[in-house]
């Protein structure tokens, strides 16, 4: 009898897969193809032949902890033990799936929204809990008041993913003082942010939960390299959590990876010291403005984008269809790849939307968008 009975290949890979099959290009799963930073490779391709091959401390290269510390001190002006608060994951993947497995017990809920990306539920489910998902408004807000509807004797986490995938909706302070006011009435339950977008937000600036010291002692902060410095296939990330959490999660990471690749851990403690990590939220800023001026003139309605490198758009105008029927015929019949946005919804409530990522140099966005302009 299977385990996760519902669980089949992600829409990523779906999407992915045929879109290669079909030579279209790729906007549908999120990563860059532009070339990665060259004083990146180059510290990499100097350290292949130094003695960084072997295994790494369990919870990661304490430089590498110590520049983590680091940047989110300058970021978010919180001050955390490095060697006790920061741990170095596989990805922002992994270190949902430790959090989950390590803090989650049999009948416990965890509340998440709806839309919501795919990782979460997994670790859910194999922790013999329940996912508890509450509707965004329509217009992606946060509605808390329907997480209080929600929140229960039994609720044990809730998981926030700010700036949001699929929707670019990013919280503000008003959210943050619902969620605290929430959480004040809820003192048992813990809260995971899933930040892998921190560095991409545009017109308004990201609100971490690092800036929140009332949520620090039950909050785990979740992040990815991949995102910040545009090198997804090295997943590669880090979490923050409270010390008596953290040791928590440090039983279940020991024995689920024990530790992290480690060329990587040394190369991005190097390169933390050289690059502006601020930068990314222009380069990506232009990005998006080009991308939606090139399909200003389509048919396709843009949604507002705050932060991530995703847009979503409305093909209402275009077709009746699916999202995901219009999808695969945007692939054979127009060789462009998107997301169907009702894969992120619980049932499946299909908005005619669909997800582009702009992650791309400007020729493939001008490529797609001459595309998507025929439609
Ligand atoms: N996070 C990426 C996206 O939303 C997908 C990563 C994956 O395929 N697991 O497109």
């Amino acid at each position: 009898m299977s385990k996760l009975p519902n669980s089949g290949a992600s829409i990523f890979t779906v999407m992915s897969q045929m879109a290669a099959k079909h030579n279209a290009i790729n906007l549908s799963q999120g990563f860059p193809n532009f070339p990665v930073d060259e004083r990146l490779t180059a510290i990499v391709a100097r350290l292949a032949h130094e003695n960084v091959h072997q295994y790494a401390p369990m919870a990661g290269y304490l430089p590498l902890l110590e520049k983590i510390a680091k940047l989110i001190q300058d970021s978010y002006q919180r001050e955390l033990a490095a060697a006790t608060e920061v741990l170095v994951t596989t990805g922002a993947t992994q270190g949902i799936f430790t959090t989950i497995t390590a803090l989650i017990q049999t009948n416990d809920e965890v509340v998440i929204v709806d839309p919501s990306y795919d990782c979460y539920e997994t670790p859910i489910l194999l922790a013999g809990a329940k996912p508890i998902r509450v509707p965004l408004d329509d217009d992606y807000a946060t509605n808390w008041e329907r997480i209080e509807e929600a929140f229960n004797s039994k609720t044990k986490m809730l998981i926030i993913n700010n700036p949001h995938n699929p929707t670019g909706k990013i919280l503000k302070p008003t959210d943050f003082e619902a969620l605290e006011r929430l959480l004040t009435k809820y003192p048992k339950v813990l809260l995971l942010s899933d930040e892998v977008y921190e560095y991409i937000t545009f017109e308004e600036n990201h609100i971490s939960a690092h800036t929140r010291h009332f949520l620090h002692d039950r909050t785990i902060v979740v992040s990815s390299f991949g995102k910040s410095f545009h090198i997804t296939g090295w997943k590669i990330g880090y979490l923050v959590a409270p010390e008596h959490l953290m040791n928590e999660i440090k039983k279940v990471h020991q024995f689920l990876v024990f530790s992290v690749n480690s060329i990587c851990q040394v190369s991005i403690a190097e390169y933390l010291d050289v690059v502006a990590i601020a930068d990314i939220k222009k380069m990506y800023q232009e990005k998006r403005d080009y991308f939606r001026s090139l399909l200003q003139n389509s048919r396709f309605k843009l949604m507002p984008c705050e932060g991530t490198y995703f847009q979503v758009a409305s093909y209402a105008a275009i077709s009746q269809e699916s999202d995901v029927d219009f999808c695969k015929r945007l692939i054979t019949d127009f060789g462009v790849a998107a997301i169907p946005i009702s894969t992120f919804y619980a049932n499946g409530k299909d908005l005619k939307l669909i997800r582009f990522c702009f992650a791309k140099d400007n020729a493939t966005l001008e490529a797609a968008a001459a595309r998507l302009c025929a439609l």
